[in-house]
């Protein structure tokens, strides 16, 4: 016999803020099942009124997440207001930059090798997911080296597609294809976003670029220009190899992992053994 299930989902006082298009809320989910309660934290994105030409496109990133599902990918529970799990330690760009330095390398590493284990996930699905920065990982487990466990994120949704917005303000986590002609979007734009993220993860949560204008942010596309490199050379050619201007140039996913694994923490450690533990 089918075990009866009824949801309720309920909108607490607590407002989290704005997203880029969008307005936060903390929530609480209830299943009951067989006469039992179970609650859970959900988070939920309703689209901005003044954004209200792009329901399509932010009902679409709510449908695609609602229908894959993968241990490194948010979940989401419902459409029409995207009602997701609440990852408790919110937005890696936030944590890092709190983290003021204090972040393991290693740390470091795991991270960037989830999410090349989630991106590889979307290659097989063939599947675009078109904002991956370090804002959009959430970090559901802080980790601790010292009693061995590791960090843990997932993959936010994508929110509002760039065909639909002002792409300028993506620079540089858009791959620069995208920007000339939309309709070359295709799998080799998330590794262009990946190596972005990448920079981030490894450069404490700061802003790419940060300071400099639309106008000069378009520039630096004109002139293919690139991040500053980090001193680790093997993570700064891994960074390199996905922002390639080229797209069929940047590396499958599997190249990806493949790169990941053979960086070696105490290559790192002997650039700068003052900071054997930190970056
Ligand atoms: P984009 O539209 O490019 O994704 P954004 O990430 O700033 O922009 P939102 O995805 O709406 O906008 O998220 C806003 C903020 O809310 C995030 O930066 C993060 O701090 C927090 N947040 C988002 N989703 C969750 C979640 N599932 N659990 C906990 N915090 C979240
Ligand atoms: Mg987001």
């Amino acid at each position: 016999k089918a075990s009866h299930v009824q949801k309720k989902c309920s909108l607490q006082e607590e407002s989290l803020g704005r997203g880029s298009f969008t307005r936060i809320f903390k929530g609480s989910k209830t299943d009951i099942r067989e006469g039992e309660r179970q609650n859970t934290d959900v988070l939920l994105k309703v689209l901005d009124g003044s954004y209200k030409n792009c329901w399509e496109s932010f009902f679409e990133a709510a449908s695609l997440m609602s229908q894959i599902s993968h241990k490194h990918l948010l979940l989401v529970y419902g459409i029409n207001i995207m009602v997701q799990e609440f990852v408790k330690y919110g937005a890696l760009d936030l944590f890092l930059r709190k983290k003021q330095g204090s972040v393991p390398v290693s740390w470091k590493l795991d991270v960037a090798k989830q999410l090349a284990c989630v991106l590889n996930f979307l290659e097989e699905k063939k599947i675009v997911h078109g904002n991956i920065s370090a804002k959009n990982l959430l970090l559901a487990r802080e980790g601790d080296s010292s009693i061995g466990t590791s960090p843990f994120i997932k993959l936010s949704d994508p929110g509002i597609s760039v065909a639909v917005t002002v792409a300028l303000d993506r620079i540089p986590w858009v791959a620069p294809e995208v920007l000339e002609a939309p309709e070359t979007w295709g799998m080799e734009c998330d590794k262009w976003s990946f190596g972005t993220t990448l920079w981030e993860i490894f450069n404490g949560g700061k802003a790419p670029l940060q300071g400099l204008d639309p106008q000069q942010k378009l520039m630096f596309y004109e002139n293919h220009e690139q991040l500053p490199s980090p001193k680790w050379t093997e993570l700064a050619d891994l960074i390199g190899r996905c922002m390639e201007y080229d797209p069929a140039l940047r590396p499958s996913s599997r190249g990806i992992i493949r790169q990941l694994n053979s960086l070696i923490t105490s290559d790192y450690e002997l650039l700068d053994p003052g900071l054997s533990a930190h970056a």
